[in-house]
C-alpha cells in the first residue's frame, strides 16, 4: 500500500448508518460516529473527533438526510474532509452472491448487481445500496469501493458450500451456502499467521468470529474451506438474537400446528432466538450476571452456547486435519474469558486447551491463551472490520490507477472482483 491519506468507510444499516475515517497505513481511526434511528420521529447522530464527542437528537428522514449531517459535522467538528485527503470510500455491503468475489470499484454495473441480489439479503443489501447512491452523490470525486461481507467464503469448495437438496430448486433460487463475517474472518486469520510468525499460506486455522452476530470458519493456509453461515447469517452459532443451527423441520412443525405465518417464523428465528430468547437477554454480560445469580435459564443457554462452539471447533478440525490454531474474536471472543474456556474445555485429547491465567481478562491486543504444549496455538486476535475495508478500498483504488492513490500504479481492471 503505497498511499498517504484516509478512506471513510461507510456501514449503512437499515435504520443507521455506522462511520469511520480511518488511516489506512498507521490503522488508526481518526473520527467516527453513528446515525441512528432513520426514517423513525427521534433521530440520533453521534460524531467523535479526537477528544470531541458530539451528540445531536434530530429526525434524519433518509439515508440522503442522515449521511448529508455527517458531513455537515465533520465540516463543523472536524476533521475537514477536504484536508484530510480522503482517497476512496469503502462500503460495507452484506450480500455478494455468486456475483463477487472481492472487492470492487462501484460503477451503475454493480449497483445493479448489489439491487439483484436483495432477495437474498432482505434486510441488508437495500439499505447496503442506499448508503452507496448517496455517497457517490455527496462525494462524486472520490473512487468507491464495495467490500462484500460474503466475498472471503467465495472460495468454499462444493462439498461445504451445497444443501443437500434438490439440485434444481437450489440451482433456480440461488440456494448454497455464502457465509459472512467475511471482512473479519480475513482480517484476523492474516493478523493469526502475523502473531505466529508464520506465512498466512502455512497455518491451517478456525477463526471464531463471536459478536452479537457469531460465525465460525475453517481456513487452511489463507483460503476459506468451510463456514458456518449459510444462505443467510442465521445459520450455525448460538448468537445474541439468533438460533443458528435448528432441525428445519421445527419450522413446518410450528407453521402447520401453533399458527406461525412466514414472518412470525423469521421474526422468532432471527429475533427472538439465540441467547434472547434462552434466557431474555442477549447481551452475555447481562446473561453471565443472571447466572451468576442461580439463574438456571441463563445457566443453560451459556450451555448451549458453549456446547455449539466446542461442536464447531470439533467439525473443523476434522475439516482441516492438522489445525495450528483457534482464534477468538469480536464482542464475545475479545472480552469473554469465560466463554473461551467452556468452548476449549475438554479437547486437551485433540490437542487444544486454554491456560487459565494467559486467559484471563479482556484481551485488547493480540494474545496467546494456550498452554505451551498444545499443537494448536489457542488465541484472542481483535477484529478490525474498517480497517480491514479501508485497506481493501485503497488497494482497489490502486489497483484502477486512480489519482490520489498511487505515484506509480499502472491502470489495470478495476473489478478483478467480479466472480
Ligand atoms: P460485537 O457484535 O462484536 O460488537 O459484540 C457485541 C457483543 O459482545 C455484546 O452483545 C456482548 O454480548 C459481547 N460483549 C461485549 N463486551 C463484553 C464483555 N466485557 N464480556 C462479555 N461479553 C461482552
Amino acid at each position: 500500500m503505497t498511499s498517504s491519506g484516509t478512506v471513510l468507510v461507510v456501514n449503512s444499516g437499515s435504520s443507521s448508518i455506522k462511520y469511520q475515517l480511518v488511516d489506512p497505513v498507521l490503522g488508526d481511526a481518526v473520527a467516527s460516529g453513528l446515525v441512528e434511528r432513520i426514517g423513525e420521529e427521534t433521530g440520533a447522530i453521534r460524531h467523535t473527533f479526537g477528544d470531541v464527542k458530539v451528540e445531536r437528537d434530530e429526525p434524519v428522514p433518509d439515508h440522503g438526510a442522515g449521511l448529508r449531517a455527517v458531513l455537515a459535522l465533520f465540516g463543523e467538528v472536524g476533521p475537514h474532509l477536504e484536508d484530510a485527503n480522503v482517497i476512496a470510500v469503502g462500503h460495507r455491503v452484506v450480500q455478494g452472491g455468486d456475483q463477487f468475489s472481492g472487492p470492487v470499484l462501484v460503477d451503475a454495473d454493480v449497483v445493479r448487481k448489489i439491487d439483484e441480489l436483495s432477495p437474498l439479503a432482505p434486510l441488508h443489501n437495500p439499505p447496503n445500496l442506499a448508503g452507496i447512491r448517496v455517497a457517490r452523490e455527496l462525494l462524486p470525486d472520490v473512487p468507491h469501493v464495495a467490500v462484500f461481507d460474503t466475498a472471503f467464503f467465495h472460495t468454499l469448495p462444493d462439498a461445504a458450500a451445497t444443501y443437500a437438496i434438490d439440485r434444481d430448486v437450489a440451482r433456480e433460487h440461488k440456494v448454497r451456502r455464502y457465509g459472512a463475517h467475511g471482512t473479519s474472518h480475513h482480517f484476523v486469520s492474516r493478523e493469526t499467521a502475523r502473531v505466529l510468525g508464520r506465512r498466512v499460506e502455512d497455518v491451517n486455522q478456525i477463526v471464531l468470529h463471536l459478536g452479537n452476530g457469531a460465525s465460525a470458519s475453517a481456513i487452511r493456509g489463507g483460503v476459506a474451506v468451510d463456514t458456518s453461515m449459510g444462505l443467510t447469517p442465521l445459520e450455525g452459532l448460538v448468537m445474541g438474537t439468533r438460533s443458528g443451527d435448528i432441525d428445519p423441520a421445527v419450522l413446518i412443525h410450528l407453521q402447520r400446528n401453533a399458527g406461525l405465518s412466514v414472518d412470525d417464523v423469521d421474526d422468532l428465528l432471527n429475533r427472538r432466538s439465540g441467547l434472547k430468547g434462552l434466557a431474555g437477554e442477549n447481551d452475555l454480560r447481562n446473561v453471565h450476571a443472571l447466572a451468576d445469580d442461580g439463574n438456571a435459564d441463563a445457566r443453560l443457554a451459556l450451555d448451549v452456547y458453549a456446547h455449539r462452539l466446542k461442536k464447531y471447533i470439533g467439525a473443523y478440525h476434522a475439516v482441516l486435519g492438522r489445525l495450528d490454531a483457534i482464534t477468538f474474536t469480536a464482542g464475545v471472543g475479545e472480552n469473554d474469558d469465560i466463554v473461551r474456556a467452556m468452548a476449549c474445555a475438554g479437547l486437551e485429547a485433540l490437542g487444544i486447551a486454554v491456560d487459565p491465567h494467559r486467559n484471563a481478562g479482556r484481551k485488547k491486543e493480540p494474545t496467546i491463551i494456550s498452554p505451551d504444549w498444545t499443537s494448536t496455538v489457542v488465541l484472542v486476535v481483535p477484529t478490525n472490520e474498517e480497517l480491514a475495508i479501508a485497506r481493501q478500498a485503497v488497494e482497489v483504488a490502486e489497483a484502477a490507477g486512480l489519482p490520489g492513490t498511487s505515484d506509480e500504479s499502472d491502470p489495470a481492471p478495476a473489478s478483478a472482483g467480479h466472480a
